[in-house]
């Protein structure tokens, strides 16, 4: 249900909904981001996202998170989702009618342009996740994620949906659902107001194409190992450069591509 009858003056007031839902903020209308989950196991959300910062945001509905179950979609009795790969070979496929159906309904009151709604499926052939993909993200209206499971999904759907492909790293996790939390994690606290300390992003690894100096707090000396004089000096001026250069360093021989990438940056 959506409409005027849902519409809500509090923010807190408006029940979640497969419908994105319309809240008011000083007057003006907005709408909060949107993450909307296809999966065979929704109980699997909100996850490590109900937690901390992405919880407390969750709640105050500065983002909202709909799961849509893979399962009802099913064929017969007992719901099938998947079948055996066309040509042979171990394991089973999410069939693309099931899917499809799915898609179809999550996609639904989102707006055709997908550079204002994406709509991803989680694989480890897609594009690999980046810091730059969160903070596109974080400036769209939402996002649907498809979560694969077993072999992975038929690729028709891939193709007539158009559907992006991402990868959380070069490795295969047995589902979709904790790389579709690692993204919407590292999108989310960019959306604004998400993170108290907006500071912190700017400063914080990748954000300026380099890894983060490292980071100390009380007690002044530990173990026998203090922190480095610097950080105590109270001189601003002396504490930026050295981090500076501790941050340029790392990154010079943890990452040479993020280097390299840097390093062109600066001509
Ligand atoms: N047979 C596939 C792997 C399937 S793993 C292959 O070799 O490419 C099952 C599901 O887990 C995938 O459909 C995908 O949704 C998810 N998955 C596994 N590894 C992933 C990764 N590195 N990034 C994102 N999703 C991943």
């Amino acid at each position: 249900m959506s409409g005027p009858e849902r519409r809500a003056k509090g923010r807190l007031a408006i029940a979640p909904s497969l419908t994105p839902r319309s809240l008011e903020k000083r007057g003006t209308p907005v709408q909060a981001w949107q993450a909307r989950i296809i999966t065979l196991f929704p109980e699997a959300f909100p996850g490590v996202l109900g937690l901390s910062l992405t919880g407390k945001a969750l709640k105050e509905r500065q983002w909202a998170l709909d799961t849509v179950d893979l399962r009802p979609f099913g064929i017969g009795k007992h719901r099938n989702v998947d079948d055996t790969p066309a040509g042979g070979g171990a394991g089973m496929v999410l069939r693309a009618d099931v899917l499809g159906r799915a898609v179809d309904m999550a996609m639904r009151g989102t707006p055709d342009d997908r550079a204002q709604w994406p709509l991803v499926c989680l694989s480890p052939r897609g594009r690999p996740f980046t810091q730059a993909m969160a903070r596109q993200w974080s400036q769209t209206r939402g996002i649907t994620m498809i979560c694969g499971r077993f072999e992975g999904i038929d690729q028709r759907v891939i193709e007539h949906f158009g559907i992006e492909e991402v990868s959380l790293g070069d490795f295969v996790l047995t589902g979709g659902e904790l790389a579709a939390q690692a993204m919407i994690d590292a999108t989310v606290r960019l959306l604004p107001d998400v993170l108290g300390n907006a500071a912190s992003i700017e400063e914080e690894s990748f954000s300026q194409g380099l890894l983060e100096h490292p980071q100390y707090t009380r007690p002044a000396e530990w173990a026998g190992h203090e922190i480095p004089p610097v950080l105590m000096s109270g001189n601003h001026g002396e504490i930026a450069r050295w981090r500076q250069s501790q941050s340029e360093q790392l990154t010079q021989e943890r990452r040479p591509d993020l280097w390299a990438q840097w390093r062109a940056a600066q001509d």
